[in-house]
């Protein structure tokens, strides 16, 4: 993985575009990440899982995204009103598996954020402990 091999540069600058999508974008949770939301947002569990989350036809489960592919808990200045609670996937970012595999595919991320290759060099063992976190949750484990 790109990580092992090359010091990589990753500095958010909150643009909030990883936060905006549409198409293949999701936001995937799992239902302890929903729970943690809904708590946090002190909603009833009816309410919060017909306002904010979506099944895919393939049965995983996302928050549901605005026509515009604004996330549901993104708010009007881009902020994020459950960043406490927010998912594993927001936590992990850019740190994917798919990111991480070759300076190509971290290359055509940057195409997405800003921040990618921008300030210092981000601590080997951060991006370790972000892509493990990441790979935890996408084998169930998270
Ligand atoms: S949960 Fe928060 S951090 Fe994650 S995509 Fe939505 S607004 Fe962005
Ligand atoms: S796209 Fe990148 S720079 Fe912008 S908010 Fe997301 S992580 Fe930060």
């Amino acid at each position: 993985m790109l990580h092992e091999t090359e010091k990589l540069h990753f500095e958010c600058t909150q643009c909030g575009r990883c936060c905006c999508g549409g198409g293949e974008y999701h936001v995937f949770l799992n239902a302890q990440e929903a729970e943690r939301i809904r708590a946090e947002l002190a909603l009833s569990k009816d309410w919060f899982r017909r306002r904010y989350l979506q099944r895919l036809d393939s049965g995983e489960l996302t928050v549901r995204l605005h026509a515009s592919g604004r996330c549901g808990f993104l708010d009007a200045q881009g902020r994020c009103r459950v960043y406490a609670a927010r998912p594993t996937q927001c936590r992990t970012y850019p740190f994917w598996p798919e990111v991480l595999r070759s300076k190509a595919t971290w290359r055509a991320e940057a195409a997405r954020c800003e921040g990618i290759d921008r300030g210092a060099v981000v601590p080997l063992a951060q991006v370790r402990a972000a892509l493990l976190a990441q790979r935890a949750y996408e084998a169930g484990m998270g």
